[in-house]
């Protein structure tokens, strides 16, 4: 069956009595080069455990499937069981996993499932839980890569250089992790049904060693969501207002000055080893 054509599609999820929930971010891919593409980005083999997030009806577990990975396809929707059931009922290396990604216990099943292979993502993400998805997939250091697609707007902020609209505690967030590459653009045409935005494929890579070393990673990115969250501001002002009882102002005024920052630098300057200074001077007190 070809799991892309509408002309199959419809009558499937017709027979199953499926209907298309909007909060659990169902978009699936209709465009057959689409899933392959994605799949042959994620660098699938016999050698990888791909842990897949909704799988939808199937049609990028295939491509994963095809190309010899142990596949774990984690889907909410209970409706989508019966007709995953068939459409990969010719794929022993595929197990469907009923279940909330959130609140799966992502440790457990790579060390239940993948033994032995290289653990990674391939999905076409729900796009309503992308960031609290990536920051937990990334977070656990379990997956040597994650290989996603996601809004293209997303997409941006996670690749964005200091000094860009894009740039955020998001992007340092995923560049402290991995090395994270945007990869080909994907038009709402190639969804059933077609989503409001355009979306992209990104790449990242765990990285070997943390691009900068900290001796308080949960310091660092409280700097760093303390400069961003208001954005605009002086830096100095959301730090004050982040660390308020543990620094005062002319503390933190004196750690920017130190690391060699005006009193009126703004966070979206910084590269993450600038925030790494910060967040060193902050412990160092
Ligand atoms: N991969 C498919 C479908 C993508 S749509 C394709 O490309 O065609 C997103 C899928 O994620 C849907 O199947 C939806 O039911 C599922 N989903 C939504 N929230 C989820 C969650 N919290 N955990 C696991 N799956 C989820």
């Amino acid at each position: 069956m070809n799991l892309c054509d509408i002309h199959e599609i419809k009558p499937l999820l017709a027979r199953h009595g499926f209907h298309f929930s909007r909060s659990m971010g169902q978009n699936f891919l209709i465009d057959p080069a689409v899933p392959q593409a994605i799949a042959e980005a994620s660098g699938a083999d016999e050698t990888a455990g791909v842990l897949e997030i909704g799988p939808g009806i199937g049609a990028l577990t295939v491509q994963l499937a095809q190309r010899g990975a142990r596949v774990v396809a984690v889907e909410l929707d209970a409706a989508l069981l019966p007709v995953l059931a068939e459409t990969l009922a010719e794929y022993p290396n595929v197990e469907v996993v009923p279940g909330d990604i959130m609140k799966l216990n992502l440790e457990a099943l790579v060390a239940e499932r993948f033994g032995g292979l290289t653990p990674i993502v391939c999905a076409n993400l729900p796009y309503n839980i992308t960031t609290p998805v990536l920051t937990r997939l990334l977070e656990s250091g379990l997956f040597a890569s994650v290989t996603v697609m996601i809004q293209r707007e997303v997409a941006r902020r996670i690749c964005a250089a200091p000094g860009s609209g894009d740039y955020g505690a998001f992007t340092l967030l995923c560049q402290y992790h991995a090395g994270c590459e945007p990869l080909f653009e994907v038009e709402p045409e190639c969804f059933l049904p077609a989503p409001k935005v355009t979306s992209q494929v990104v790449r990242m890579t765990r990285l070997d060693e943390p691009p900068v070393a900290v001796t308080d990673e949960g310091l660092l990115f409280q700097v760093i969501r303390a400069s961003f969250a208001q954005r605009r501001k002086k830096l100095l002002n959301g730090l004050a207002s982040a660390f308020r009882g543990r620094a005062t102002k002319e503390e933190l005024a004196d750690i920017l000055r130190a690391c060699g920052y005006e009193e009126n630098v703004r966070g979206e300057e910084l590269s993450l080893a600038q925030f790494a200074a910060i967040s060193e001077a902050l412990a160092g007190r």
